[in-house]
């Protein structure tokens, strides 16, 4: 029988505690809390109480000084991942770092280096790579139910103003890294696209911002192909006031599919629609699944540092061409 996993969480904020903790909380067999930091006591005193009465370190190099910390679960402002996934791996740690890898493409390719010189698990914490909906669309869609998908549009239209739990980070609105929401929120749908129609092979991008109280930039509409011959768009609107939606709508030569709410909807011209309701808890639990796999069983997990920079640098190289006019290549 192996023995849990004995973690270490680095930073006590929002997904930490309502995403990763869940999760944790159902992996109890497999992942043992040993000790949490948060540079500021009160989170740092609360989340260990939540926990269940672990220690907590308000630095972090303490935490990773600890020899029984196996591994590390890195759950900070985006800005601070470069620096704190270099220290872990340093210090031997497993690391799972939160999306996206790194604040910006340099700091990104210097830790997919340490791929080759650390023997240890790195993976990114993409959630959306394993969730169930997405797993289950690629196997209708490998299966043939609406011919050759040729088309993607994918809009996310949402409010996200002041109110909203993530606008009162300070570090996402004052953004150390280009893209603000769009780059924070956009990796996961780049990631659920690649897996599902591969590699972008070029696109072009439009951005603007609406509410600058956001952060830098909100909304962003992005065309682009992939190698499996699939054109998309990708609309990213954080400042729709009034309309809301978040679709995915896939075109085939055979028929088409409607993804909502975690629901696929099979549409075909002169048959009944059919509709399939997806068990998807967001990916979290198949999440630290595949990193106590790729640490105790030595299994190739699905969200290395490989995968991340691709997602990163798609959305980067995309707004770093916005509104030129010109087609970026990937
Ligand atoms: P958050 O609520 O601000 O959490 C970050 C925490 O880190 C805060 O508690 C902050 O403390 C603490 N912190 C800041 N600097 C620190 C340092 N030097 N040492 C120790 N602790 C420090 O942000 P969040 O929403 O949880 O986001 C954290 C990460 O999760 C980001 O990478 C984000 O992209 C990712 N995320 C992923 C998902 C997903 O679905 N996969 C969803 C949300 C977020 P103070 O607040 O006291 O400064």
């Amino acid at each position: 029988m192996d023995t849990p996993i004995k973690l270490g969480i680095i930073g006590c904020g929002i997904a930490a505690r309502d995403l990763h903790l869940p999760a944790l909380q159902k992996l109890k067999h497999k992942f043992e809390i040993v000790m949490v930091c948060n540079h500021t006591e009160p989170k740092a005193r609360a989340f260990a109480e939540l926990v269940g009465g672990v220690p907590y370190v308000l630095d972090y190099h303490e935490l990773l000084q600890q020899k029984d910390v196996e591994a590390v679960d890195i759950v900070l402002p985006i800005h601070l991942n470069y620096q704190v996934t270099k220290d872990a791996l340093e210090a031997d740690k497993h690391v799972l770092v939160e999306k996206p890898l790194a604040a910006n493409l340099t700091e990104a390719s210097a830790l997919l280096e340490f791929e080759d010189r650390y023997q240890r698990v790195m993976m990114v914490a993409e959630n959306f790579r394993y969730r169930e909906t997405f797993h289950r669309l690629k196997s209708r869609l490998q299966s043939g139910e609406i011919g050759a998908p040729y088309s993607v549009f994918w809009n996310v239209f949402h409010l996200v103003d002041s109110s909203n739990k993530y606008a009162q980070t300070r570090w996402r609105i004052h953004h150390q890294y280009p893209g603000g929401f769009i780059t924070d929120g956009g990796v996961h749908n780049i990631a659920a696209l690649r897996y599902l129609f591969g590699e972008f092979i070029a696109g072009n991008a439009f951005t603007r911002s609406i509410n600058p109280e956001i952060g830098k930039l909100d909304t962003l509409s992005f065309q682009f192909k992939t190698e499996q011959h699939v054109n998309g768009v990708f609309n990213v609107f954080f400042s729709s006031n009034g309309y809301s939606e978040n679709r995915v709508i896939i075109l085939g030569d055979r028929g088409s599919f409607l993804i909502e709410d975690n629901t696929i909807l099979w549409q075909r011209s002169g048959l009944p629609d059919q509709k399939e309701q997806i068990d998807d808890d967001g990916g979290y639990i198949e999440e630290f699944l595949d990193f106590y796999n790729g640490i105790r069983h030595q299994k190739m997990i699905s969200s290395d540092f490989r995968e991340a920079f691709r997602d990163l640098e798609i959305i980067i190289k995309a707004l770093e061409t916005a509104d030129s006019g010109l087609s970026v290549r990937f």
